[in-house]
């Protein structure tokens, strides 16, 4: 019997497909990377069809891409190798709410959006916002983060317990419920950011968050990057407990302007939270008021609304939609360093330096509370020379980040665009990470070509 037909058998006839529309809609991310179909797509609806699965793909020998929204931004969910793309989005119940525990059990398909809808009900939130509504599977598959890390965390902080079904077809749990643990090598924390080469998570229990009394949002303006950055600096150092704090800079506003109708002044701006009590919030904020303009803030506006706060944040996550919108034909590259704090003014710096150097265009942004910034470039990928700058442009800021002791990536994850940098990164720990793979994965049938670079990636793949 052909795979096709066994998987056919495993699942329902109707959960296993090679049509070609949805073949093409498993074929890309929203990156620059390019697109490659899988040969079949299955849609499982428990950790035991994912198990069916996997043993099947074992048994042939058809490498596996776990698909989550597919939102990911360096081409891990691209098949390059073909085989079949094992897509969650049936796989999407809020299964538990334990509010006295503070936690929360889903499958991988559940959405952030869809989440904080259900936590609402209970006073809850869950932190973890990265500007598309991804999926918590993909989420912790990519230990993405966003605007709130710099207070709690990113989502390898938030997960409790995963359940992983392995390359063998066996299902295991990584974690326990407890707060903490010292039993045992910390699984949770090797298969988050895995990026599906370790196993697939049909189970994740995850750390919430009580919905702060009091909220305010804040804009800061200056007239230029340094400022800014030498602000956000002081604040953590002064110990101000910030929920966010975003670096936008003037180009990137202007196409906020453009895209979502607002008129915020087009030069390099912070956008803050603070999450708390009314009265040690008020102090929080009159604290940061001061230490912003002792570096140079222009004009400080507070938002204590509701809705001014969300369409201020809307703004802020919209940004890579407004970039796609005013450059049709383009595609995006979204850098994503990190690095101390002490060294992000100078990281910036050789971004924009770089940029010049090689003659582009990109806006800076980041969430720079966590020494992490992205560079965003729109670029034509038919273009040979200008991909070639760009790419210069990106080994440019990873050597950089590297050389002051950073990282090649804060929270977009490795997938194909970064794996030429890992032995680099990580020296002699890279082997070892290369034997956790072959033990977990000796066929490297899970999500191949990813996180590792590996001799005979095409230059498509880079
Ligand atoms: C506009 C925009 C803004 C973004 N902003 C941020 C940001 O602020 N912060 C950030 O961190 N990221 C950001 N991203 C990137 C992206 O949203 C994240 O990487 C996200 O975590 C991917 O989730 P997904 O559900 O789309 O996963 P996918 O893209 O489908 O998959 C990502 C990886 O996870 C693996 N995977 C998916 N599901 C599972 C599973 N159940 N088990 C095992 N592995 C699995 C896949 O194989 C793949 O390697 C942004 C992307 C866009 C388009």
């Amino acid at each position: 019997m052909s795979y096709l037909e066994e998987l056919k058998q495993a699942l329902a006839a109707d959960r296993v497909t090679t049509n070609s529309a949805v073949l093409d809609q498993h074929s890309r991310d929203e990156s620059y990377h390019t697109p490659a179909r899988p040969d079949a797509v299955v849609f499982p609806l428990s950790s035991e069809e994912v198990s069916r699965v996997m043993k099947i793909a074992g048994k042939h020998e058809i490498p596996i891409v776990p698909f989550g929204l597919g939102t990911s931004l360096e081409g891990h969910v691209i098949p390059y190798a073909g085989g079949i793309t094992m897509d969650f989005s049936l796989m999407d119940k809020v299964l538990e709410i334990k509010p006295e525990d503070f936690l929360v059990r889903v499958e991988p398909g559940v959405t952030r959006s869809k989440l904080n809808q259900e936590l609402k009900k209970h006073g809850l939130f869950f932190s973890v916002d990265p500007g598309a509504d991804a999926t918590l599977g993909g989420m912790a598959a990519t230990n993405a983060s966003g605007t709130t890390s710099v207070r709690y965390g990113v989502m390898r902080d938030q997960v409790r317990d995963l359940e992983v079904v392995l390359a063998n077809g066996e299902i295991i749990h990584t974690g326990n419920l407890a707060v903490k643990s010292s039993s045992g090598y910390n699984l949770n924390g090797l298969f988050v950011g895995s990026e599906g080469t370790l196993g697939a998570f049909t189970e994740l229990t995850l750390q919430v968050y009580g919905i702060p009394e009091m909220t305010i949002a804040g804009r800061a303006d200056f007239s230029s990057i340094d400022e800014a950055v030498s602000a956000v600096v002081a604040i953590q150092s002064a110990g101000i407990q910030v929920a966010r704090i975003e670096l936008v800079d003037a180009a990137s506003i202007a196409q906020v302007n453009a895209y979502s109708h607002t008129d915020y002044p087009e030069v390099p701006t912070l956008f803050l939270e603070f999450h708390g009590n009314e009265a040690g919030l008020m102090q929080d904020v009159d604290f940061a008021r001061d230490i912003l303009s002792d570096n140079g803030c222009s004009n400080f506006k507070f938002e204590k609304d509701s809705l001014a706060r969300a369409q201020l944040w809307d703004a802020r996550h919209n940004l890579a939609y407004a970039a796609m919108r005013a450059n049709p034909g383009k595609k995006m590259m979204v850098t994503d360093v990190c690095l101390p704090i002490s060294q992000l003014a100078g990281g910036i710096h050789a971004a924009q330096e770089a940029l010049r150097a090689e003659g582009l265009e990109g806006g800076i942004l980041g969430h720079v509370g966590d020494g992490n910034y992205h560079a965003l470039l729109m670029i034509d990928v038919e273009n040979p020379e200008e991909m070639a700058k760009a790419e210069a442009f990106n080994r440019a800021i990873v050597e950089y980040a590297l050389s002051k002791g950073g990282s090649c990536t804060g929270e977009h994850g490795v997938g194909i665009g970064k794996a030429k940098y890992q032995q680099l990164e990580h020296g002699n720990a890279y082997s070892v990470m290369q034997a956790l793979k072959k033990t977990l994965d000796p066929q490297n049938l899970l999500n191949p070509g990813k996180l590792f670079y590996e001799t005979g990636n095409s230059a498509a793949m880079q």
